[in-house]
Protein backbone atom coordinates (compact mmCIF):
# COMPACT_ATOMS: atom_id res chain seq x y z
CA UNK A 1 0.00 0.00 0.00
CA UNK A 2 0.85 3.81 -0.41
CA UNK A 3 1.30 5.46 2.57
CA UNK A 4 1.91 9.22 3.85
CA UNK A 5 2.66 9.94 7.59
CA UNK A 6 2.10 13.68 8.31
CA UNK A 7 4.37 14.67 11.43
CA UNK A 8 7.88 13.14 11.58
CA UNK A 9 8.66 13.60 15.66
CA UNK A 10 8.87 10.33 17.66
CA UNK A 11 5.20 8.57 16.36
CA UNK A 12 5.37 9.91 13.35
CA UNK A 13 8.92 8.78 12.54
CA UNK A 14 8.58 5.56 13.92
CA UNK A 15 5.58 4.83 12.38
CA UNK A 16 6.51 5.68 8.89
CA UNK A 17 9.90 3.24 9.18
CA UNK A 18 8.39 0.61 10.76
CA UNK A 19 5.13 0.59 7.85
CA UNK A 20 7.97 0.48 5.67
CA UNK A 21 9.00 -2.66 7.42
CA UNK A 22 6.32 -4.31 7.00
CA UNK A 23 6.70 -3.72 2.88
CA UNK A 24 4.55 -0.40 2.51
CA UNK A 25 5.43 2.26 0.89
CA UNK A 26 5.68 5.43 2.75
CA UNK A 27 6.47 8.90 2.34
CA UNK A 28 7.45 10.57 5.97
CA UNK A 29 6.45 14.53 5.66
CA UNK A 30 7.22 16.97 8.34
CA UNK A 31 6.89 20.62 7.73
CA UNK A 32 9.74 21.55 9.81
CA UNK A 33 12.78 21.48 6.97
CA UNK A 34 15.59 21.15 8.83
CA UNK A 35 14.64 17.73 10.26
CA UNK A 36 13.18 16.40 6.79
CA UNK A 37 16.94 17.51 5.77
CA UNK A 38 18.62 15.66 8.68
CA UNK A 39 16.65 12.95 7.81
CA UNK A 40 17.26 13.12 3.54
CA UNK A 41 21.05 13.77 4.73
CA UNK A 42 21.01 9.49 6.50
CA UNK A 43 20.73 11.48 10.24
CA UNK A 44 18.28 10.02 12.51
CA UNK A 45 16.87 13.39 14.32
CA UNK A 46 15.51 12.27 17.76
CA UNK A 47 17.65 9.18 19.87
CA UNK A 48 15.66 5.78 19.68
CA UNK A 49 16.91 2.55 19.55
CA UNK A 50 16.99 0.68 16.51
CA UNK A 51 15.30 3.43 14.22
CA UNK A 52 18.63 4.67 12.55
CA UNK A 53 19.34 1.04 11.22
CA UNK A 54 15.48 0.70 10.32
CA UNK A 55 15.36 3.82 8.16
CA UNK A 56 18.60 3.20 6.25
CA UNK A 57 17.18 -0.53 5.47
CA UNK A 58 13.79 0.95 4.12
CA UNK A 59 15.49 3.96 2.31
CA UNK A 60 17.98 1.78 0.49
CA UNK A 61 14.71 -0.55 -0.15
CA UNK A 62 12.91 2.74 -1.64
CA UNK A 63 10.00 1.95 0.57
CA UNK A 64 10.64 5.15 2.27
CA UNK A 65 11.43 8.85 1.60
CA UNK A 66 10.93 11.79 3.44
CA UNK A 67 9.18 15.31 2.07
CA UNK A 68 8.26 18.50 3.68
CA UNK A 69 5.82 19.07 0.50
CA UNK A 70 2.24 17.49 1.95
CA UNK A 71 1.58 16.58 -1.64
CA UNK A 72 4.17 14.51 -1.90
CA UNK A 73 2.87 11.73 1.17
CA UNK A 74 -1.19 12.44 0.06
CA UNK A 75 -1.97 12.58 -3.62
CA UNK A 76 -1.07 8.70 -4.15
CA UNK A 77 -1.81 7.73 -0.85
CA UNK A 78 -4.12 4.91 0.27
CA UNK A 79 -3.99 5.53 3.64
CA UNK A 80 -2.71 9.51 5.45
CA UNK A 81 -1.49 9.07 8.98
CA UNK A 82 -2.01 12.18 11.16
CA UNK A 83 0.93 12.30 13.37
CA UNK A 84 1.21 15.85 14.39
CA UNK A 85 1.58 16.81 18.44
CA UNK A 86 -0.71 17.54 20.58
CA UNK A 87 0.49 19.69 23.58
CA UNK A 88 -1.48 21.11 26.19
CA UNK A 89 -2.17 24.14 26.01
CA UNK A 90 -3.10 26.87 29.06
CA UNK A 91 -6.14 25.26 30.10
CA UNK A 92 -4.82 21.68 30.18
CA UNK A 93 -6.79 21.07 26.86
CA UNK A 94 -5.30 19.42 24.09
CA UNK A 95 -4.33 21.90 21.62
CA UNK A 96 -5.46 20.33 18.26
CA UNK A 97 -3.62 23.40 15.91
CA UNK A 98 -1.65 21.14 14.29
CA UNK A 99 -3.93 18.21 13.79
CA UNK A 100 -6.57 21.20 12.65
CA UNK A 101 -3.79 22.65 10.26
CA UNK A 102 -2.73 18.57 8.85
CA UNK A 103 -6.11 18.19 7.91
CA UNK A 104 -5.88 21.15 5.91
CA UNK A 105 -3.22 20.36 4.24
CA UNK A 106 -3.83 16.76 3.66
CA UNK A 107 -7.87 18.28 1.74
CA UNK A 108 -5.26 20.55 -0.63
CA UNK A 109 -3.72 17.32 -1.81
CA UNK A 110 -6.13 14.80 -1.97
CA UNK A 111 -6.83 13.24 -5.38
CA UNK A 112 -8.83 9.43 -4.69
CA UNK A 113 -10.39 8.23 -2.00
CA UNK A 114 -8.24 7.81 0.70
CA UNK A 115 -8.56 7.00 4.89
CA UNK A 116 -7.00 9.54 6.78
CA UNK A 117 -5.95 7.95 10.38
CA UNK A 118 -5.16 9.82 13.29
CA UNK A 119 -2.69 8.60 15.27
CA UNK A 120 -1.97 11.73 17.68
CA UNK A 121 -3.72 11.87 20.89
CA UNK A 122 -6.90 13.33 20.48
CA UNK A 123 -9.68 14.47 22.27
CA UNK A 124 -13.32 12.40 21.60
CA UNK A 125 -14.70 14.11 18.64
CA UNK A 126 -11.56 15.07 16.84
CA UNK A 127 -12.33 12.67 14.23
CA UNK A 128 -15.22 14.80 13.43
CA UNK A 129 -13.45 17.90 13.56
CA UNK A 130 -11.24 16.21 11.04
CA UNK A 131 -13.83 15.18 8.97
CA UNK A 132 -15.82 17.96 8.81
CA UNK A 133 -12.54 19.99 7.61
CA UNK A 134 -11.88 17.38 4.85
CA UNK A 135 -15.41 17.98 3.62
CA UNK A 136 -15.15 21.51 3.79
CA UNK A 137 -12.01 21.75 1.81
CA UNK A 138 -12.08 18.74 -0.22
CA UNK A 139 -15.77 18.17 -1.00
CA UNK A 140 -15.06 16.49 -4.27
CA UNK A 141 -12.87 13.31 -2.78
CA UNK A 142 -13.90 10.37 -0.78
CA UNK A 143 -12.64 10.68 2.67
CA UNK A 144 -13.00 7.99 5.46
CA UNK A 145 -11.48 9.40 8.95
CA UNK A 146 -10.35 6.54 10.75
CA UNK A 147 -9.05 7.11 14.89
CA UNK A 148 -5.81 5.00 15.48
CA UNK A 149 -4.38 5.70 18.53
CA UNK A 150 -0.35 4.79 18.90
CA UNK A 151 0.52 3.19 22.13
CA UNK A 152 4.37 2.22 21.41
CA UNK A 153 6.97 3.75 24.59
CA UNK A 154 9.70 5.70 23.70
CA UNK A 155 13.11 4.15 24.28
CA UNK A 156 11.52 0.87 22.71
CA UNK A 157 9.34 2.06 19.96
CA UNK A 158 10.49 0.16 17.36
CA UNK A 159 9.89 -3.50 19.11
CA UNK A 160 6.25 -1.92 20.74
CA UNK A 161 4.83 -0.74 16.77
CA UNK A 162 6.30 -4.09 15.78
CA UNK A 163 5.09 -6.20 18.01
CA UNK A 164 2.13 -4.30 20.09
CA UNK A 165 -0.45 -5.61 23.03
CA UNK A 166 -3.14 -4.46 20.40
CA UNK A 167 -4.05 -2.21 17.64
CA UNK A 168 -7.23 0.05 18.13
CA UNK A 169 -8.72 1.01 15.14
CA UNK A 170 -12.08 3.01 15.01
CA UNK A 171 -13.89 3.50 12.16
CA UNK A 172 -17.54 4.49 10.88
CA UNK A 173 -17.21 2.27 7.50
CA UNK A 174 -16.23 -1.43 6.99
CA UNK A 175 -14.56 0.14 3.75
CA UNK A 176 -12.24 1.92 6.28
CA UNK A 177 -11.99 -0.94 8.53
CA UNK A 178 -11.22 -3.22 5.24
CA UNK A 179 -8.28 -0.39 4.38
CA UNK A 180 -7.09 -0.67 8.27
CA UNK A 181 -6.99 -4.08 8.08
CA UNK A 182 -4.98 -4.31 5.56
CA UNK A 183 -2.45 -1.81 6.70
CA UNK A 184 -1.80 -3.86 9.67
CA UNK A 185 -2.25 -7.62 7.89
CA UNK A 186 1.65 -8.04 8.48
CA UNK A 187 1.19 -7.97 12.33
CA UNK A 188 -2.08 -8.94 12.58
CA UNK A 189 -0.69 -12.64 10.56
CA UNK A 190 1.72 -12.73 13.50
CA UNK A 191 -0.76 -12.84 16.23
CA UNK A 192 -1.22 -9.50 16.91
CA UNK A 193 -4.74 -8.93 18.25
CA UNK A 194 -6.95 -5.95 16.95
CA UNK A 195 -10.27 -4.41 18.56
CA UNK A 196 -12.70 -2.27 16.19
CA UNK A 197 -14.49 0.24 17.47
CA UNK A 198 -16.32 3.21 16.27
CA UNK A 199 -14.02 6.36 16.04
CA UNK A 200 -15.17 8.08 20.03
CA UNK A 201 -14.57 5.17 21.86
CA UNK A 202 -11.17 4.39 19.95
CA UNK A 203 -9.88 8.30 20.61
CA UNK A 204 -10.74 7.64 24.32
CA UNK A 205 -9.20 3.87 24.90
CA UNK A 206 -6.02 6.30 24.50
CA UNK A 207 -6.24 8.92 26.73
CA UNK A 208 -8.15 6.45 29.25
CA UNK A 209 -4.93 3.80 29.09
CA UNK A 210 -2.65 6.72 29.73
CA UNK A 211 -4.87 8.05 32.77
CA UNK A 212 -4.82 4.07 34.17
CA UNK A 213 -0.76 4.32 34.30
CA UNK A 214 -0.74 7.91 35.72
CA UNK A 215 -2.90 6.66 38.52
CA UNK A 216 -0.87 3.33 38.99
CA UNK A 217 2.37 5.49 39.29
CA UNK A 218 1.34 7.76 41.80
CA UNK A 219 -0.48 5.33 43.87
CA UNK A 220 2.71 3.30 43.82
CA UNK A 221 4.43 6.74 44.72
CA UNK A 222 2.26 7.58 47.91
CA UNK A 223 2.52 3.61 48.93
CA UNK A 224 6.17 4.65 49.00
CA UNK A 225 6.30 7.89 50.66
CA UNK A 226 3.66 5.47 53.04
CA UNK A 227 6.84 3.24 53.53
CA UNK A 228 9.41 5.66 54.58
CA UNK A 229 6.65 7.29 57.49
CA UNK A 230 6.26 3.98 58.67
CA UNK A 231 9.20 1.70 58.08
CA UNK A 232 8.15 -0.48 55.56
CA UNK A 233 10.04 -1.44 52.02
CA UNK A 234 8.01 -0.10 49.08
CA UNK A 235 10.04 -2.35 46.97
CA UNK A 236 8.60 -5.35 48.17
CA UNK A 237 5.31 -3.90 48.84
CA UNK A 238 5.68 -3.43 44.91
CA UNK A 239 6.71 -6.85 44.82
CA UNK A 240 4.16 -8.42 46.62
CA UNK A 241 1.28 -6.37 44.95
CA UNK A 242 2.52 -6.96 41.53
CA UNK A 243 2.17 -10.84 42.19
CA UNK A 244 -1.47 -10.95 41.70
CA UNK A 245 -2.47 -11.39 38.08
CA UNK A 246 -5.25 -9.01 39.00
CA UNK A 247 -2.72 -5.76 39.74
CA UNK A 248 0.29 -7.00 38.05
CA UNK A 249 4.04 -5.82 38.71
CA UNK A 250 4.40 -3.22 35.70
CA UNK A 251 4.42 0.95 36.70
CA UNK A 252 4.61 -0.10 39.97
CA UNK A 253 8.28 1.09 41.00
CA UNK A 254 8.31 4.66 43.13
CA UNK A 255 10.21 7.54 40.84
CA UNK A 256 10.33 11.09 41.08
CA UNK A 257 7.16 11.26 39.31
CA UNK A 258 5.59 10.81 36.03
CA UNK A 259 7.02 13.19 32.64
CA UNK A 260 7.37 13.10 29.25
CA UNK A 261 4.84 14.25 26.08
CA UNK A 262 1.97 11.94 26.80
CA UNK A 263 0.94 11.19 30.75
CA UNK A 264 0.83 14.84 32.12
CA UNK A 265 -0.61 16.37 29.21
CA UNK A 266 -3.02 13.43 28.46
CA UNK A 267 -4.32 13.22 32.13
CA UNK A 268 -4.71 17.27 32.23
CA UNK A 269 -6.96 16.90 28.49
CA UNK A 270 -8.78 14.08 30.21
CA UNK A 271 -9.94 15.74 33.27
CA UNK A 272 -11.22 18.63 30.57
CA UNK A 273 -13.03 16.55 28.44
CA UNK A 274 -14.91 15.65 31.51
CA UNK A 275 -15.17 19.08 32.94
CA UNK A 276 -16.86 20.14 29.37
CA UNK A 277 -18.78 16.88 29.98
CA UNK A 278 -19.77 17.83 33.65
CA UNK A 279 -18.56 14.58 34.16
CA UNK A 280 -15.99 13.45 37.27
CA UNK A 281 -12.99 12.12 36.89
CA UNK A 282 -11.96 12.47 40.76
CA UNK A 283 -9.63 9.51 40.54
CA UNK A 284 -7.41 10.88 37.76
CA UNK A 285 -7.33 14.80 39.19
CA UNK A 286 -6.11 12.98 42.56
CA UNK A 287 -3.12 11.31 40.23
CA UNK A 288 -2.33 14.33 38.64
CA UNK A 289 -2.56 16.80 41.50
CA UNK A 290 -0.33 14.06 43.46
CA UNK A 291 2.73 13.88 40.50
CA UNK A 292 2.15 17.73 40.51
CA UNK A 293 2.85 18.09 44.13
CA UNK A 294 5.64 15.04 43.98
CA UNK A 295 7.37 16.56 41.27
CA UNK A 296 7.68 20.08 43.18
CA UNK A 297 8.97 18.80 46.40
CA UNK A 298 11.76 16.64 44.55
CA UNK A 299 13.73 19.64 45.64
CA UNK A 300 13.04 19.77 49.10
CA UNK A 301 13.67 16.00 49.44
CA UNK A 302 17.09 16.71 48.59
CA UNK A 303 17.13 19.96 51.14
CA UNK A 304 15.65 17.40 53.85
CA UNK A 305 18.39 14.75 53.32
CA UNK A 306 21.55 17.14 53.03
CA UNK A 307 20.66 20.21 54.97
CA UNK A 308 21.57 24.11 53.59
CA UNK A 309 22.35 24.03 49.92
CA UNK A 310 24.15 27.04 49.71
CA UNK A 311 27.35 27.08 47.55
CA UNK A 312 27.16 23.31 47.77
CA UNK A 313 27.63 20.97 44.43
CA UNK A 314 24.96 19.01 43.43
CA UNK A 315 25.28 16.33 40.65
CA UNK A 316 22.32 14.83 38.62
CA UNK A 317 22.76 11.62 36.72
CA UNK A 318 20.03 11.36 34.59
CA UNK A 319 17.95 14.31 32.76
CA UNK A 320 15.66 12.73 29.95
CA UNK A 321 11.84 12.26 31.10
CA UNK A 322 12.88 8.70 31.72
CA UNK A 323 16.20 6.10 30.57
CA UNK A 324 16.23 5.55 26.72
CA UNK A 325 15.48 8.71 25.64
CA UNK A 326 16.41 11.83 24.70
CA UNK A 327 12.74 13.56 25.14
CA UNK A 328 12.59 16.18 28.30
CA UNK A 329 9.47 17.04 27.78
CA UNK A 330 7.84 17.68 31.18
CA UNK A 331 11.15 15.81 32.28
CA UNK A 332 11.48 15.87 36.59
CA UNK A 333 15.01 17.68 35.72
CA UNK A 334 13.07 20.94 34.65
CA UNK A 335 11.19 20.82 37.95
CA UNK A 336 14.48 19.34 40.45
CA UNK A 337 17.32 21.80 39.06
CA UNK A 338 15.85 25.03 38.85
CA UNK A 339 14.68 24.31 42.58
CA UNK A 340 18.49 22.96 43.89
CA UNK A 341 19.84 26.20 42.26
CA UNK A 342 17.17 28.86 43.99
CA UNK A 343 18.64 26.82 47.18
CA UNK A 344 21.97 27.89 46.36
CA UNK A 345 23.18 24.78 44.69
CA UNK A 346 25.43 25.04 41.79
CA UNK A 347 24.35 21.81 39.66
CA UNK A 348 26.19 19.92 37.23
CA UNK A 349 24.22 17.07 34.86
CA UNK A 350 25.24 14.26 33.15
CA UNK A 351 23.14 12.26 30.38
CA UNK A 352 24.07 9.71 27.95
CA UNK A 353 21.42 11.65 25.37
CA UNK A 354 19.93 13.85 26.68
CA UNK A 355 22.48 16.95 27.08
CA UNK A 356 21.64 18.85 23.76
CA UNK A 357 17.67 18.88 24.30
CA UNK A 358 18.19 19.74 28.05
CA UNK A 359 20.74 22.47 27.49
CA UNK A 360 18.42 25.34 26.33
CA UNK A 361 15.94 24.39 29.26
CA UNK A 362 18.39 24.48 32.00
CA UNK A 363 20.16 27.34 32.08
CA UNK A 364 23.48 27.69 34.46
CA UNK A 365 24.02 24.01 34.56
CA UNK A 366 27.32 22.52 34.15
CA UNK A 367 26.89 19.33 31.86
CA UNK A 368 29.27 16.03 31.10
CA UNK A 369 28.74 13.38 28.96
CA UNK A 370 31.01 11.48 31.18
CA UNK A 371 29.14 10.59 34.92
CA UNK A 372 32.20 10.69 36.62
CA UNK A 373 33.35 14.24 35.48
CA UNK A 374 29.91 15.61 36.29
CA UNK A 375 30.52 14.41 40.20
CA UNK A 376 33.87 15.21 39.88
CA UNK A 377 34.39 17.28 43.23
CA UNK A 378 30.18 17.03 44.01
CA UNK A 379 28.80 17.39 46.87
CA UNK A 380 25.59 15.22 46.56
CA UNK A 381 24.97 13.01 43.53
CA UNK A 382 21.08 12.53 42.84
CA UNK A 383 19.88 9.84 40.36
CA UNK A 384 17.24 11.18 38.42
CA UNK A 385 16.63 9.19 35.11
CA UNK A 386 17.01 5.26 35.27
CA UNK A 387 19.94 4.62 32.46
CA UNK A 388 20.94 1.29 32.96
CA UNK A 389 24.63 2.27 32.56
CA UNK A 390 24.40 3.96 35.96
CA UNK A 391 23.54 0.76 37.79
CA UNK A 392 27.39 -0.16 36.60
CA UNK A 393 28.67 3.17 37.95
CA UNK A 394 32.14 2.04 40.34
CA UNK A 395 30.75 3.38 43.31
CA UNK A 396 33.80 3.22 44.96
CA UNK A 397 35.16 5.32 42.60
CA UNK A 398 32.70 8.08 42.56
CA UNK A 399 33.16 7.92 46.56
CA UNK A 400 36.80 9.04 45.92
CA UNK A 401 36.13 11.63 43.99
CA UNK A 402 33.91 13.39 45.48
CA UNK A 403 33.97 16.31 48.57
CA UNK A 404 31.13 15.12 50.13
CA UNK A 405 28.87 11.57 50.14
CA UNK A 406 25.35 11.75 49.78
CA UNK A 407 23.71 10.01 47.49
CA UNK A 408 19.70 10.36 46.57
CA UNK A 409 17.97 7.62 44.41
CA UNK A 410 14.69 9.01 43.19
CA UNK A 411 14.52 5.63 40.78
CA UNK A 412 15.95 3.17 43.57
CA UNK A 413 18.37 2.13 40.86
CA UNK A 414 21.23 1.31 43.40
CA UNK A 415 22.18 -1.82 45.43
CA UNK A 416 21.60 0.20 49.50
CA UNK A 417 24.23 -2.60 50.66
CA UNK A 418 26.55 -1.72 47.82
CA UNK A 419 26.32 1.86 48.34
CA UNK A 420 26.48 1.50 51.66
CA UNK A 421 29.52 -0.75 51.35
CA UNK A 422 31.03 2.05 48.60
CA UNK A 423 30.76 4.63 52.06
CA UNK A 424 27.65 6.52 50.76
CA UNK A 425 25.32 7.96 53.43
CA UNK A 426 22.05 6.55 50.52
CA UNK A 427 18.41 7.63 50.47
CA UNK A 428 16.61 5.81 48.02
CA UNK A 429 12.41 6.08 47.50
CA UNK A 430 9.96 3.87 50.17
CA UNK A 431 12.48 2.31 52.35
CA UNK A 432 14.44 3.94 54.96
CA UNK A 433 17.78 6.34 54.54
CA UNK A 434 20.82 3.73 55.26
CA UNK A 435 23.54 6.00 57.29
P1 LIG B 1 6.65 15.41 18.14
O1 LIG B 1 6.53 16.80 18.63
O2 LIG B 1 7.90 14.64 18.37
O3 LIG B 1 6.41 15.39 16.54
C1 LIG B 1 5.40 16.09 15.89
C2 LIG B 1 5.94 16.49 14.52
O4 LIG B 1 4.87 17.02 13.73
C3 LIG B 1 6.99 17.59 14.56
O5 LIG B 1 8.16 17.14 13.89
C4 LIG B 1 6.35 18.77 13.82
O6 LIG B 1 7.28 19.56 13.11
C5 LIG B 1 5.37 18.06 12.91
N1 LIG B 1 4.25 18.87 12.43
C6 LIG B 1 3.43 19.67 13.12
N2 LIG B 1 2.48 20.17 12.31
C7 LIG B 1 2.70 19.67 11.06
C8 LIG B 1 2.05 19.81 9.81
N3 LIG B 1 0.95 20.53 9.65
N4 LIG B 1 2.56 19.15 8.75
C9 LIG B 1 3.66 18.38 8.89
N5 LIG B 1 4.30 18.21 10.06
C10 LIG B 1 3.83 18.85 11.14
O7 LIG B 1 5.39 14.64 18.71
P2 LIG B 1 5.29 13.07 19.09
O8 LIG B 1 5.92 12.81 20.39
O9 LIG B 1 5.68 12.28 17.91
O10 LIG B 1 3.71 12.95 19.32
C11 LIG B 1 2.80 13.02 18.24
C12 LIG B 1 1.43 12.60 18.74
O11 LIG B 1 1.47 11.21 19.13
C13 LIG B 1 0.94 13.35 19.97
O12 LIG B 1 -0.46 13.50 19.89
C14 LIG B 1 1.29 12.42 21.12
O13 LIG B 1 0.44 12.60 22.24
C15 LIG B 1 1.05 11.07 20.49
N6 LIG B 1 1.83 9.99 21.10
C16 LIG B 1 3.12 10.21 21.47
C17 LIG B 1 3.85 9.15 22.02
C18 LIG B 1 5.29 9.36 22.45
O14 LIG B 1 5.82 8.50 23.17
N7 LIG B 1 5.95 10.45 22.06
C19 LIG B 1 3.27 7.89 22.17
C20 LIG B 1 1.95 7.70 21.74
C21 LIG B 1 1.24 8.76 21.22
Amino acid sequence: MRIGVIGTGYVGLVTGACLAELGHEVCCIDSDRAKIDRLLAGDCPIYEPDLPALIARNRMADRLSFSSHTADGVSSSDVVFIAVGTPADSDGEADLSFVHAAARDIAAHLRGFTVVATKSTVPVGTGDEVEAILAAHASDVETAVVSNPEFLREGCAVGDFLKPDRIVIGAETSRANAVMEAVYRPLTARGCPVLFSDRRTSELIKYASNAFLAVKISYINEIADLCEDIGADAAFVAEGMGMDARIGGRFLQPGPGYGGSCFPKDTQALLATARKADATLSVIAAAETANRRRKRHLGARVAAATGDLTDKVVTVLGLAFKAGTDDMREAAALDLIPDLQARGATVCASDPEAIVAARPKLPGVAFFRDAYAAAQGADVLVLLTEWPAYASLDLERLHRIMRGHRLIDFRNLFDPEAVARAGFDYISLGRPASR
